[in-house]
């Protein structure tokens, strides 16, 4: 697995939890608003990254306070080992929650089927009339349907999440988002952060307001 970045002890990043929160390296989206910039490039050097046996260690260290590992990205589900990664994590006592932007849901469908997730959290970005706007790559909206879809189905604690950034999203198309996403789960609007965003426009325009 691919870390990029590791907070060793979070209160936030797990609903009633306390966890650890992995990033892992490397997105298959390119978010004008993203500011985790330096996790987008898969092609690090390697010694930017995180070993996983060094990971695992560390979490063993901090067994006692840590209930869970959020395990975010990036974009985790692209990369190849993270059933496996899940698993260990899993097997070494903590609950897991993952973070996803649904674009692969053929890997969501494996993780939930095999029980490697106790929490699940989905961004829904945009309507799908304006997807591509947000994720800055084409992206195909069946497969973030899908992703919805099963997660909502599957019996896991989830929360589908909008970044409301209003340089690209006006009120109608939060609504919107919103009719997206199945009753009976929950949406969480989140905050736009402007100071880091990938596109540099997006810096200066929120200083203008
Ligand atoms: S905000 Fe977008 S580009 Fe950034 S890590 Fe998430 S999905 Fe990838």
């Amino acid at each position: 697995m691919r870390i990029g970045g590791l907070n060793k002890f979070s209160l936030s990043d797990f609903p009633g939890r306390t966890a650890a929160v992995a990033f892992t390296q490397g997105c298959n989206f390119r978010c004008p608003y993203c500011h985790n910039g330096s996790l987008i490039s898969a092609d690090v050097f390697e010694f930017c990254l995180i070993p996983e046996e060094e990971f695992f260690e560390i979490l063993q260290s901090r067994n006692k306070r840590l209930d869970g590992v959020v395990v975010t990205g990036g974009e985790p589900t692209i990369q190849a080992d993270l059933p496996e990664f899940l698993a260990r994590i899993k097997s070494e006592g903590f609950l897991v929650k993952l973070d996803t932007n649904g674009s692969q849901p053929h890997v969501l469908r494996a993780v939930l089927q095999d029980g490697l997730v106790d929490f699940i959290a989905m961004d829904v970005k945009a309507p799908l009339r304006i997807y591509d706007r947000l994720t800055g790559v084409r992206t195909p909206t069946s497969q973030i349907l899908e992703s919805i879809e099963l997660i909502a189905r599957s019996k896991v604690i989830h929360e589908f999440r909008t970044t409301v950034v209003k340089a690209l999203l006006s009120p109608r198309d939060i609504d919107s988002i919103g009719k997206l996403i199945p009753s009976g789960s929950a949406h969480r609007l989140q905050k736009f952060c402007p100071q880091h965003a990938l596109d540099p426009a997006l810096r200066t325009r929120a200083k203008e307001h």
